[in-house]
């Protein structure tokens, strides 16, 4: 069986014709399954009973994710669900909505799909790390989780803006697939969302961060850093083995040379961990003068033992990095309360 949504455009292309059936004919399927978003082949109208009995016959299906449970935060703005995909396996994706940023007169409506069941990258303070290893998402099932919010926000006359690969899941260590998506997402005879509203978020996996530079993609990289040394590094993020802090950062430079899209380095603020002057004195002057943008996340309550900082702290952590000339800003975290913000996704926990 293959997923009509595993296909680029060009291989559906290939497929009509190998089917001997003209080009066009590709189109006829491409734009109910990006418009439509239809469950069936036979939900396909338009196209010739013909062509829908041999895609069938050859083993083509649409996937479609079900939802499981739905949790929407207090003040409405954010949606968390509990997917299954279209093998069965459960998976949690988030709906991030900014009524206040209005794009075309609709909020910023932000979807954070996961690459991974589980994640092998174990970061103590994240949920996702603490169930381990489970399994890879296919590119297909990844579309899929966009699809499903798509067609939720179609109906109320909505869209997706921006994409984050961020939910569960170390999405370069998902290289492949993760790009086939991004490649249908962003493919203006797929999904058509801009490549400038997609960002992928790694832990620092240097290899996969310069295999996306040379993608020839605009999409945006974020890098966990969440230390700014190796030793303490190493406590957070228990694998990062060779991948040194130094190498991390001289990476996210090259992405940055050779794409020009400014990296953005993610650093979850915990309490008496990583919190102090003296380390945002140290994260200063590591990344002073690269260009590069400090997202500054005070931890979100997970199964671990990390507490979120005092304001005051966090207001002089970020006093530090800006009076060093470090682009800096403090992420508004949303639906902690619904478990649905960064780091708290798991498939065991639901709401
Ligand atoms: S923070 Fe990201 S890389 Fe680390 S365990 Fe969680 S999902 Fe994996």
């Amino acid at each position: 069986m293959t997923d009509l949504y595993r296909l680029l455009p060009e291989e559906m292309e290939q497929l009509v014709i190998d089917m001997g059936y003209p080009r066009y004919r590709a189109d006829q399927i491409l734009l109910p399954l990006y418009y439509k978003f239809p469950k069936d082949i036979n939900d396909i109208p338009q196209l010739p009973k013909k062509l829908r009995e041999d895609l069938t016959k050859a083993g083509y299906t649409i996937g479609s994710a079900k939802e499981i449970h739905r949790v929407v935060s207090d003040d409405g703005d954010t949606t968390k669900l509990l997917l299954n995909l279209p093998d069965g396996t459960p998976v949690e994706t988030v709906l991030i909505q900014y009524p206040s940023s209005k794009i075309n007169g609709h909020p910023r409506s932000t979807i954070c799909v996961s690459t991974q069941i589980g994640c092998a990258m174990g970061c103590v303070f994240c949920a996702t790390g603490q169930m381990g290893f489970e399994k890879n998402i296919k590119a297909e099932e990844i579309v899929a989780q966009v699809i499903h919010f798509a067609n939720i926000l179609q109906q109320r006359g909505e869209h997706v803006t921006n994409l984050v690969f961020m939910g569960m899941g170390e999405p370069m260590a998902n290289y492949d697939e993760m790009i086939r998506a991004v490649r249908i997402l962003t493919h203006n005879r797929g999904f058509g969302i801009g490549q400038r509203n997609i960002t992928i978020s790694t832990i620092g996996i240097i290899s996969g961060i310069d295999k996306l530079a040379e993608e020839n993609l605009q999409v945006g990289l974020a890098i966990s850093l969440h230390a700014p040394n190796n030793e303490l590094r190493k406590k957070l993020v228990p694998t990062a083995g060779p991948n040194s802090v130094e190498d991390i950062i001289e990476a996210g430079r090259r992405y940055y040379k050779k794409t020009g899209r400014r990296v953005t380095f993610e650093y979850a603020l915990m309490k008496g961990i990583n919190d102090s002057p003296e380390i945002a004195t140290e994260l200063a002057i590591l990344l002073k003068g690269n260009g590069s943008h400090v997202n500054l996340i005070p931890i979100n309550p997970t199964a671990g033992n990390f507490n979120r900082p005092t304001q005051d702290n966090v207001n002089e952590f970020e006093r530090i990095l800006s009076d060093a000339g470090v682009n800096c800003t403090v992420r508004i975290e949303k639906g902690i309360e619904i478990s649905a913000a960064c780091g708290q996704l798991r498939t065991d926990i639901v709401g």
